[in-house]
Parts: C-alpha cells; sequence; structure tokens
C-alpha cells in the first residue's frame, strides 16, 4: 500500500494538465485532477477552439462577396452575433463533456474544486486534503491589462467571448496573436477597429516581412491600424470610452479590448509553502524536466511561460509523464522548430528562424521569397496578396525558416514543419514534386535567391 493517495496529483485539467494525467494513467500511475472552473482550459473555454469557430464565421464575410464571381447569386446576407455564441457554446459544452469523459474512462478521480498545496506532497481542495507522490500544476495563464487611469473600463479575450453584442466601434490594444486575430475577427463582422500597438511594426518576434505584409493587407481591408500608439486614460462617456493616446490624440469607442499578454497563475496556490521557487513574474522554475526546485512539486504549459502555446503544453505533458512514470524513453523537449499560426486576416505561419534571427546565427544565408494573387482571387479580382518566404543556408544547404501568409498558412505550414525537424534541405525541397494548382507548390518551386 502506497503511503500517498495518488501518484500523480494534477492541478488544472486544460490541455497539458489533462494529457500529462492521461498519459500518467495509461503507465498505471494513480492520478486525481483538481478543476475549479470548466474542463479543457484556456484553449477549449476561451482561447484557440472559440476563437478559431470565430474566425471561420468571419470569414464568411469575405466569402458572400467573392461568390458572385463564381456565378453564385447570393441573397441578403444578415449576420447574427447571438447564434455564433449559442452555436459555439454548444460546441464547448460538448466538448469540456469530452474532456470529461475522457479522464473518466482513463480511471482518473477529478476532483471539483480549488487546488492549494499545503506542502511539497499534499493538497487541500475545498476543505479535503490529498497526498500526492507527484504534484503537477499546470495552472495556465491569465490576460493582463496593464496599470492606468481607465483599465477598469476593458474588456481581455475572456470576455470577448461572451460579448451580448458586438459594438460598433471598438479600439484593440497590443500587437500580439490575440490582438491581431481579434481585430481581423471583429473587422470582419463589421465592427469598425482599430488596432493600437506600442512598438513601430506589430507581431515582434516573427519574420519582418510577415509583418510588413500583414500589415498592409489589414490596412487595405479597413483595419485603423496605428503602431506607436501608447494609451494614456480611457474615460467612459455615456455608453462609449474616449481613449486618450500619450500623443494626446483621442479616439472614440464603445468597447475596448486589451491583448497585452498573460500572466502565468500562481497566485494563492500555496507554492510558497510548498516552497516552490517563481519567477518574477510568477512563472514556476523548472529544469529539463519540468521539475521545480521542490523534487516532488513539476509544472508545464503556461504556468512556466517558455512557449504559451497548447502543442507545446501537451509535448511537455508527454515528457513529463513518460519521465515520472513511463521508460523515460521521450527524448528532453525540444523547442526548436515549433510551427505556429496567427489566424489574421489572412493567416501567417511559420516555422523555424527568422530571416533577421538567421542571419545573427548563421551569418551569411539565402532568402527565396514569392509573392502573389492567389488564383482563387484572379476572378474575384480581391486585391489581397499570398506571400511565402524560405530562409536557407547557401548553396541549397538546410532550410532555416519557413513563412507564409495566405489562406490556409496554418495547415500547409504544419506539413512543411515535418521536413523542417527531419532537417529538410532546400535540395531537398527543389527535388519535391509540386501540387499543382496551389499556393503551397511555390514552396518547392522558388529557384532564385532574392539579391
Ligand atoms: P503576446 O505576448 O503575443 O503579445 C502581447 C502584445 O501586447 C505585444 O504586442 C506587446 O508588445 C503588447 N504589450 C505588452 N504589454 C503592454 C503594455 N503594457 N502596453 C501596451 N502593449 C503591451 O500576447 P497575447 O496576449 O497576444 O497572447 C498570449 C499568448 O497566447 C501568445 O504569446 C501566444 O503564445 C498564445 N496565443 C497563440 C495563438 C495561436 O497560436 N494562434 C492565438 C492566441 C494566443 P511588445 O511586442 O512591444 O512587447
Amino acid at each position: 500500500m502506497s503511503e500517498y493517495d495518488f501518484d500523480f496529483f494534477v492541478i488544472g485539467a486544460g490541455s497539458g494538465g489533462v494529457r500529462a494525467a492521461r498519459m500518467a494513467a495509461g503507465h498505471g500511475a494513480r492520478v486525481a485532477v483538481a478543476e475549479d472552473k470548466d474542463l479543457g482550459g484556456t484553449c477549449v473555454n476561451v482561447g484557440c477552439v472559440p476563437k478559431k469557430l470565430f474566425t471561420y464565421s468571419a470569414h464568411y464575410a469575405g466569402d458572400f462577396e467573392d461568390a458572385a464571381a463564381y456565378g453564385w447569386e447570393v441573397g441578403a446576407c444578415g449576420f447574427h452575433w447571438d447564434q455564433l455564441i449559442a452555436n459555439k457554446n454548444t460546441e464547448i459544452r460538448r466538448l469540456n463533456g469530452v474532456y470529461g469523459r475522457l479522464m473518466d474512462e482513463a480511471g482518473i478521480s477529478l476532483i471539483r474544486g480549488r487546488a492549494i498545496l499545503t506542502g511539497p506532497n499534499a493538497v487541500t481542495v475545498e476543505g479535503s486534503e490529498y497526498t500526492a507522490k507527484y504534484i503537477l500544476v499546470a495552472t495556465g495563464s491569465r490576460p493582463v491589462v496593464p496599470d492606468f487611469p481607465g483599465n477598469e473600463h476593458v474588456i481581455t479575450s475572456d470576455e470577448a467571448f461572451h460579448l451580448a453584442a458586438l459594438p460598433e466601434r471598438m479600439v484593440m490594444v497590443g500587437g500580439g496573436y490575440i490582438a491581431v486575430e481579434f481585430a481581423g475577427i471583429f473587422h470582419s463582422l463589421g465592427v469598425a477597429v482599430t488596432q493600437l500597438y506600442r512598438g513601430p511594426l506589430f507581431l515582434r518576434g516573427f519574420d519582418n516581412d510577415l509583418r510588413e505584409m500583414l500589415a498592409v493587407e489589414m490596412r487595405k481591408q479597413g483595419v485603423d491600424l496605428r503602431f506607436e500608439s501608447q494609451v494614456a486614460k480611457i474615460e467612459k462617456q455615456g455608453k462609449a470610452f474616449q481613449v486618450t493616446l500619450k500623443d494626446g490624440s483621442a479616439v472614440e469607442a464603445d468597447l475596448v479590448m486589451y491583448a497585452t499578454g498573460r500572466a502565468p497563475n500562481t497566485k494563492g496556490l500555496g507554492l510558497e509553502v510548498a516552497g516552490v521557487d517563481l519567477a518574477e513574474n510568477g512563472a514556476v522554475k523548472v529544469d529539463n524536466h519540468f521539475c521545480s526546485n521542490v523534487p516532488s512539486v513539476y509544472a508545464l504549459g503556461d504556468v512556466i511561460d517558455r512557449v504559451q502555446l497548447t502543442p507545446v503544453a501537451i509535448t511537455e505533458a508527454m515528457c513529463v509523464a513518460d519521465h515520472l512514470f513511463g521508460e523515460g524513453a521521450l527524448a528532453d523537449m525540444s523547442y526548436d522548430n515549433i510551427p505556429s499560426a496567427v489566424f489574421s486576416h489572412p493567416n501567417l505561419a511559420t516555422v523555424g528562424l527568422t530571416e533577421e534571427e538567421a542571419r545573427r546565427r548563421f551569418g551569411e544565408v539565402e532568402v527565396y521569397v514569392s509573392s502573389f494573387m492567389a488564383l482563387k482571387h484572379t476572378l474575384t479580382g480581391r486585391d489581397e496578396n499570398t506571400f511565402m518566404k524560405l530562409v536557407t543556408e547557401p548553396g541549397a544547404g538546410r532550410v532555416l525558416g519557413l513563412h507564409m501568409m495566405g489562406e490556409a498558412a496554418g495547415e500547409i505550414v504544419q506539413g512543411f514543419a515535418v521536413a523542417m525537424t527531419c532537417g529538410a534541405t532546400k535540395a531537398q525541397f527543389d527535388a519535391t514534386i509540386g501540387i499543382h494548382p496551389t499556393s503551397a507548390e511555390e514552396f518547392v518551386t522558388l529557384r532564385t535567391p532574392r539579391e
């Protein structure tokens, strides 16, 4: 009989926590998961999944316009936000159920309530104490809004998923994934969007060509994109808001949304009681195996603030479960070549190094680009560019970075990410036969490097 109630106690039923729990249970561990909100965490409830459903909805706006060029007569179109929200909620509830069933079938004990560590091997949930050989902190992150006068008037992505009605005018603050994606969604759904970003060009960390190209496309569509813009204060004026910028100018809006990053959820978890070291921003500090300075306490996903992406948390979870309860056969987590997509309008997707980073690391590199109008728009006349870019070692060597802006960029780049993980070279890209006519074939037909 074990001295502990459980072998593995997971705090947080998000993507990372549930995957770690299921894998550990599969290895024969006795596992509990504690959760005080809906099952599935940010991704399922207020992140990736409902956001992607919103982007599908938003893309119909352009599709209806384009349909006429293909012979379709589309009658009067109306959009009903409440219908979208209701259907989205139904799907999220279904997914909550799927998460519950998956844990149930794996023999995992689901404990409802807020878990607090009371020692290196002990947790209380709503007054009941549980002991465990290992505790996994998978509590995710939450949106942060900076301090400034009037910040109580803003919403974050959490609330954006439950708006009672669409505003006529909105201000979006931030220049990361969430700000760019929601600016595109709301604009396509008919909201007049002003996006404010504090730096010279949004999407810092992405390849510069992609950043510039997307800014051009969003402005063509009518998003009022303002860089080097910082909010000084927000005042309520009747039902609207006056957003005053640091340069003295002002923008009026019916809704102000902040998407200025997410902070690890470690407050009030009892981590100090257990002696767990935190970074300055509250993230749990972990080693290569996701172990904190306390040998029985592990952490992964957004709460360790390495890469805030669901598939990364899931991969980290598989490493943890394998390390603690499996054969230890999985290699250490690699953070190289993590593909990602921004579901902006148009989409961006990327894998590997930006041109700037590749030059910094490798000195000389070759850059291949292609910028064109997708075949679909030859009939519709829609003024939207597709852009593809490869960054390679000179002499048809390894492909170091692959970047795309255009329809289905995420779907396309996912496939090429496999090739990149295998260390594919430009020579191998050249030897690959294209699928015609697609946009993706450009990646294997780029022959002349940019001067
Ligand atoms: P990001 O970290 O991506 O971006 C935050 C943005 O807010 C940056 O542009 C940043 O500017 C700006 N910012 C930060 N602090 C301030 C401030 N005090 N005042 C004004 N602007 C500020 O965070 P998000 O909130 O967009 O998203 C959180 C994470 O969620 C992302 O990092 C991503 O990993 C994940 N995510 C992934 C998605 C996907 O895979 N498609 C979709 C949505 C989210 P600066 O660049 O100057 O620092």
